[in-house]
């Protein structure tokens, strides 16, 4: 069939040719000079966006998340793991860089500033490790012999768009837990099977009714189940019977009341993921499923990432990215003509703090309810305290109040973009647009922490930044329910200040979302701002 190119096709194919030159080629300036002039819009934000990427793709589940945040920010930039067993007295100095996780699933890392005085406050960025996913059951074991299939028994995790999983090649990561022949204790080890190893099905429109395919709408127990094998299958890699009784039957010696009902081709995949000798070392796990798509860039001048896990991943990496350019950027040059950092000019504490279980309303012991941040305030503020009244129990709490009080929490999660299709679904005069920078979110009800004062002190640091545009404004319509996050739960457990903002997007919760590469330009130099200027800003409040 013969037919005309179309004129977007031609000026797409110029900018994919002008965006792979970057990655390729970053050193030959002299091209990339001259042609900068008729570089796409968005071209000096792909290279951050590609990074985002790159850590998102790597984490498809909090245990992951916490383990690129390690490998891929904080280990090479010389941040020291505090283990849970350490006296912080004995390891946290001044100038010191340092984190440590709880469950492997929530991870805080802070960097201590070179000049940083006792009362003195926390300047923390928050986020959340954790997406709406669908996990395997405690029993994984679901057989459908009348369908010939192996399924894996699913539960739902957080508020997914869940008609988004179906027909998606669907990878599963996490944890499990192993016996070690060796000492006989039991190792935690990620998992990460990055095949399509499972899938759930869409029913076909010939066998639904108009009224089934009107609703567009599931059942979460009967339609979700992903399908693993078919009994054939089993058969042939198990060798053993095929007959709806467990074929690899576990001996009354061997059962537990967990190994017998899981899924023997699941215990067989996770042994030879971890180079097993025998799956029956394994002892549990907490595994999800995940989209085997990497993310992308989309949109006609690549002004958009489309991504799974952009609420919140997307946060925690601006997060990293921001604590650990702060530690690494020169400030100014000192007389001497050394360079001196902009940690080295700090009086306070830059903090990030990644959360497990946002999704599911953070009352957990690795959720930002717990009691993880204002213990670590605690620990840390007296870790470096100077005074020689230090062992009086009456001014160390005196001090916590104050540097409590000194302290700020910038909740970060990300915010409903406009969407065309549905543009009445906010309030005109806050409706934020991808591409054009972070949003402050404000509810008086509390479900947003965000006050007249922590709004002010973060448009403040966005000028003294000389952000490219301001920060943009959402509030939800009155006829629609509201969100919430980590800024109010945080905020009530340590009585520090916070505001909630977040990069506008589209298709939260989806499997597939979609965000502005900008936004996360724009996002990075806020977040930079904020541990610069934060401490010069929140000086100019007067407090009386
Ligand atoms: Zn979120």
């Amino acid at each position: 069939m013969n037919f005309r190119r179309p004129i977007t096709a031609i000026l797409f194919q110029n900018i994919v040719v002008k965006v792979r030159s970057f990655s390729s080629t970053t050193s030959s300036t002299t091209s990339a000079t001259k042609s900068k002039a008729f570089l796409p819009k968005y071209y000096d934000d792909i290279p951050l966006a590609k990074k985002a990427m790159g850590y998102i793709d790597a984490s498809p589940d909090p245990f992951h998340a916490v383990q690129s945040s390690i490998d891929m920010f904080l280990k090479p930039a010389g941040f020291q793991e505090i283990q849970d067993d350490c006296n912080f007295q004995d390891c946290v100095k001044p100038a010191g860089k340092y984190y440590f996780t709880r469950n492997k699933s929530t991870i805080v890392a802070f960097a201590v500033g070179k000049r940083y005085q006792q009362g003195n406050g926390f300047k923390i960025i928050g986020g959340h490790t954790d997406s709406p996913n669908v996990k395997v059951k405690t029993r994984s074991k679901k057989r459908s012999s009348a369908t010939g299939c192996i399924q894996l028994s699913v539960e739902c995790y957080g508020g997914g768009l869940w008609h988004t999983w179906f027909d998606r090649d669907l990878g599963i990561s996490g944890r499990a837990l192993v016996r070690n022949a060796d000492t006989g204790k039991i190792d935690q080890k990620l998992i990460k099977i990055d095949r399509p190893i499972v899938r759930i099905s869409n029913l076909a429109i010939h066998l639904q009714s108009p009224k089934q395919r009107e609703a567009f709408q599931i059942n979460k127990e009967d339609h979700l189940s992903p399908i693993l094998a078919m009994e054939a299958e089993k058969a042939l890699t198990t060798g053993k019977n095929n007959d709806g009784t467990d074929a690899n039957a576990s001996t009354n010696n061997d059962k537990d009341g967990w190994v017998e009902h899981q899924e023997p081709l699941l215990l067989d995949l996770i042994a030879s993921e971890l180079n097993m000798q025998s799956k029956s070392s394994i002892v549990d796990f907490e595994l999800n499923l995940f989209d085997m798509q990497k993310s992308s860039l989309g949109g006609m001048q690549s002004e958009f990432i489309h991504s799974s896990r952009l609420d919140n991943l997307a946060s925690c990496f601006l997060a990293l990215e921001a604590l650990v350019q702060h530690c690494t950027i020169p400030a100014t040059t000192a007389n001497n003509n050394e360079t001196s950092l902009l940690i080295d000019e700090d009086d306070s504490i830059s903090m990030i703090a990644l959360f497990d279980h946002e999704e599911i309303g953070s009352s957990s012991a690795t959720g930002a309810g717990s009691p993880i941040i204002s213990e670590a305030v605690k620990r840390i503020s007296s870790a470096l305290m100077t005074a020689n009244n230090s062992n009086d129990s009456n001014f160390m709490e005196d001090m916590y109040g104050i540097t409590l009080q000194n302290s700020f929490v910038v909740s970060s999660d990300q915010a409903h973009a406009i969407h065309p299709n549905y543009s009445s679904k906010h309030e005109s005069g806050h409706a934020p647009r991808m591409n054009e920078g972070m949003v402050i979110k404000r509810n008086s009800n509390q479900r947003y922490a965000t006050n007249g004062i922590t709004g002010f002190i973060i448009r403040e640091i966005a000028k003294k930044a000389k952000l490219n545009k301001p920060v943009q404004e959402f509030m939800v319509r009155n006829d629609c329910a509201c969100g919430s996050t980590i800024g109010p739960i945080m905020s009530a457990n340590t009585g520090m200040r916070a505001i909630d903002l977040g990069c506008p997007q589209l298709s939260m919760h989806s499997i597939r979302e979609t965000m502005g590469v900008a936004d996360l330009t724009h996002g990075l130099a806020l977040f930079q701002g904020f541990f610069k200027y934060f401490q010069e800003v929140d000086s100019s409040i007067n407090k009386e």
